[in-house]
């Protein structure tokens, strides 16, 4: 079979063969991959500035945002049959026993930096045509969400920031009642730093939820990522021109940034104008660069003075893999036309760079098999 490959030592692409993995333990699937998006995790990889091959290995089979199809199960599966639609998380656990996050099954959270990621860390991704995983790690998707599912891994990035603002949001048990059949947010205003894939979906997560949501970015309409908040229930306010407080003065207190941008600048920024009791999140990882210079002292007052939270979040845990595909069926059904216009490329196998390296449009995708 033929895989996607990046050769960190020798600085090359290439699509390899390898063997076809089989079903080997009792409670592993084997599983045909349909398609495999891509993202700048993957780019900083493609440039080799990230992502380390498996032991005994020269390559590393890239792919972590996957979709596949179940084609053969072991013994003791019981949540998945052949035929089923499933998306597998990406962080695998790391073996220190003392690791309370790993053992607890939210590799998402490990302590010891020893966790491996498909297709970026120590374990070969989903670029290729079968794939053998335990039935663990695989999430089952509705079989009306197949030409979108590919945006559930993207998504889950955003769903797992959510329910840790939630639960951070709890101690003010005044301000949104999270009450049975009010969505959570319902009565606070939330801002979107950026427009890429993550960003858009984390809005699209926030106005389902209830949140008053405005994506701030630099993109100017007739840009897509500029007009389509609009279609899904988002404001959309451009960096380029307006200010920080021109965007505050428009949302009012600002309750929650979901940065999605990786930009250190506009992120300090944007943490001037945060509101009061609220939380920033980030979720960008930015490439190194030359220091910022900050007005540290007055951000640090805001923090005390303002009660406010600053965290980050990375990768996503079994909970936040499941709101993901209950939001994306809720987003299809709600804006269906937006949620298919987020994939805007589709290459096949053969040309697996080319979609890394694109600049264009906004998520991509690589066809492993060939329809499009
Ligand atoms: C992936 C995460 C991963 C992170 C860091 C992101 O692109 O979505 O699953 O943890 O990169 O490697």
């Amino acid at each position: 079979m033929k895989a996607g490959a990046v050769f960190p030592g020798k600085r090359k692409l290439e699509v390899v063969s390898l063997a076809e993995p089989e079903v080997s333990a009792p409670s592993q699937v084997k599983l045909r991959m349909l398609q495999v998006g891509v993202c700048g995790t993957d780019r900083e990889i493609a440039n080799f500035d990230y992502g380390i091959a498996p032991e005994g290995f020269e390559f590393l089979v890239l792919g972590h945002e996957s979709l596949g199809e179940v084609v053969e199960t072991g013994p003791e599966v019981s949540r998945v049959r052949p035929g089923d639609l499933v998306v597998p998380t990406v962080r695998r656990p790391c073996s220190h026993l003392a690791c309370a996050a790993c053992r607890a099954g939210q590799p998402d959270f490990c302590y010891t930096g020893d966790f491996r990621e498909r297709g970026i860390k120590q374990q070969h991704g989903f670029m290729t045509d079968f794939v053998v995983d335990d039935e663990k790690y695989l999430h089952l998707v509705p079989a009306e969400l197949r030409d979108v599912a590919i945006l559930v891994e993207p998504l889950t990035i955003a769903e797992k920031a959510l329910i840790q603002i939630n639960s951070i949001q709890q101690r003010l048990p005044w301000g949104c009642p999270w009450s049975p059949g009010k969505p959570p947010g319902h009565c606070h205003r939330a801002v979107v730093l950026g427009a890429g894939p993550v960003g858009l979906l984390g809005a699209m997560a926030l106005v389902n939820a209830g949140f008053e949501t405005y994506v701030y970015s630099r993109e100017v309409s007739p840009d897509p990522r500029a007009v389509l908040p609009e279609s899904f229930g988002a404001r959309y306010v451009s960096s380029q021109s307006v200010p920080v407080q021109g965007l505050a003065a428009q949302v009012g207190n600002i309750d929650v940034v979901y940065e999605a941008a990786g930009s250190p600048q506009a992120a300090f920024d944007l943490l001037e104008v945060l509101g009061t009791d609220a939380v920033f999140c980030f979720t960008g990882v930015p490439r190194h660069g030359n220091p910022l210079s900050i007005d540290a002292s007055s951000l640090l007052r805001n923090l005390v003075l303002k009660n406010q939270v600053i965290l980050g979040t990375v990768n996503a845990g079994h909970d936040a893999f499941e709101s993901a595909i209950r939001d994306l069926g809720a987003f299809n059904g709600r804006w269906p036309d937006t949620v298919r216009s987020l994939i805007t490329g589709r290459y096949p196998l053969e040309e697996f760079r080319e979609p890394i390296f694109s600049i264009e449009g906004i998520k991509n995708i690589v066809l492993m098999d060939g329809k499009r």
